[in-house]
């Protein structure tokens, strides 16, 4: 029978099933993030409005367009997360973090909240991993993050991942290259669409990412930041392919890369998954050396990136493997019944995975339950106080000790 209500539009239940594929990416991240040293941090699913304003920029299509912003009862201004750099950013000052041995290494996953179309692959609440690497301008901190992802994409097996990798220079040389942008797209105004020609002197970058063949055509001949990295930006950006060549690592350095935030600056990356269609980047991040100083803190080169669940989820498109049971404890009689609610505890207490029937079904109907739920083998507890081992595989069937069922059970799982 279909309720009356629904989930709010772009948002979604994860089902049972769709939580063990998650499952495992969420177990595989961990493993990999925790091996490098990187511990979990949690923010909180809301923050002073500002500090978005402030951390991911006025200028932002997120700020401009997708916050979910709102009053609390006190009239303060609150909005729910967009993103994670900002929240750890914050509490890395506001814990002192900036006093401990650099670079703190922190990674978080949780849920993220902006006000887009839906569609496939985004969402308004969607979920995002992320590292952040705080306190060091070494560019083997951007290594170091950017193998994170391609070895847990890797490792995930998500098929056709292409890594972009671009740099923007120090806050300086992307401030002088912006004038230059602009300077280029005023010059060419007459043959850009009217939403890039309005926001020449707020976002220019974003023209990069414009589609209409006009935009296309002026940035064609447009400056590259790239291409005009001079000095230590332009060293820190070799070292930092010469690493990832050292590593092993295949990029392409893409000159018109953007990111949809405000602070990055040096370098910028992007994992892309051809199997995705329009929304096709599964992650990316970068350098935001001036962030921190900006939220007030001293200043403190970083670099991070997050990762879209879902997408990663939807470019895998597997099916996610039942997770199965070791056991199911059946009764023939229902005076059993507590005998076998007993044993399925001592059971789960020996950790092996246990259930009995919660329906009152008979013999043969919790027989058909127990491989509905994909138990391996089942404990037929008899009227006569005996009991029967059935191997779900096999079919096979023998009487066992009805005085050490546990034991029974343990000893053939370990
Ligand atoms: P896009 O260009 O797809 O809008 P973005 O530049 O806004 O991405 P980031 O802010 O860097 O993305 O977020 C990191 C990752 O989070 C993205 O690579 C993507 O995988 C995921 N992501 C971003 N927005 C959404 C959304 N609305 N729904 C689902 N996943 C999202
Ligand atoms: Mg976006």
């Amino acid at each position: 029978m279909a309720s009356k209500y629904q989930a709010p539009r772009g948002t979604f239940d994860v089902l049972p099933e769709a939580a063990r594929s998650r499952a495992r990416l969420e177990r595989t991240a961990a493993e990999i993030l925790t091996r490098a040293g990187y511990e979990p941090i949690a923010t909180p699913m809301f923050e002073d409005t500002e500090l978005f304003e402030r951390g991911v920029g006025r200028s932002t299509d997120i700020v401009r367009k997708e916050m979910f912003t709102f009053e609390d009862k006190g009239g303060r201004s609150l909005t729910l997360r967009p993103e994670g750099t900002a929240s750890v950013c914050r509490a890395y000052l506001e814990h002192g973090m900036h006093k401990l041995a650099q670079p703190v290494k922190l990674s978080y996953l949780g849920p993220f909240f902006r006000h887009e179309r839906p569609q496939a692959g985004r969402y308004r609440q969607f979920h995002q991993l992320g590292v952040e690497c705080i306190g060091t301008d070494s560019p083997l901190a951007d290594v170091e993050v950017i193998m994170l992802l391609s070895d847990l994409l890797a490792e995930l097996g998500v098929p056709g991942i292409e890594l972009r990798l671009g740099s923007l220079g120090s806050l300086q040389a992307r401030h002088d290259y912006l004038d230059a942008l602009k300077a280029h797209l005023h010059a060419h105004e007459a043959e850009l669409s009217s939403d890039v020609r309005e926001r020449i002197d707020v976002n220019p970058l974003r023209a990069f990412d414009a589609d209409d063949e006009g935009t296309r055509a002026v940035m064609e001949s447009a400056p590259t930041i790239v291409e005009r990295l001079e000095g230590e930006d332009a060293e820190h950006f070799a070292e930092v392919r010469a690493l990832l060549d050292a590593a092993g690592v295949a990029y392409a350095v893409d000159s018109t890369l953007v990111r949809g935030l405000d602070y990055y600056t040096r370098t910028i990356f992007s994992f892309v998954c051809d199997r995705l269609g329009a929304q096709s980047e599964v992650g990316g991040g970068g350098r935001y050396d001036g962030l921190i100083e900006q939220l007030g803190g001293p200043p403190t080169a970083a670099i991070g990136w997050a990762a879209g669940i879902e997408r990663i989820l939807l470019a895998l498109d597997e099916e996610a493997p039942g997770a199965g049971r070791d056991a199911f404890v059946a009764v023939a009689e229902a005076e059993q019944r507590q005998r076998a609610m007993v044993l399925v505890s001592e059971l789960r207490h020996a950790g092996i995975s246990a259930e009995l029937d919660l329906a009152g079904r008979a013999l043969k109907g919790q027989l058909k339950q127990a491989d509905r739920i994909g138990a391996r083998r089942v404990l037929i507890l008899e009227a006569d106080g005996g009991a029967q081992l059935r191997d779900m595989d096999s079919g096979e069937q023998r009487p066992v000790d009805p005085g050490n069922l546990v034991d029974e059970m343990t000893g053939g799982e370990r």
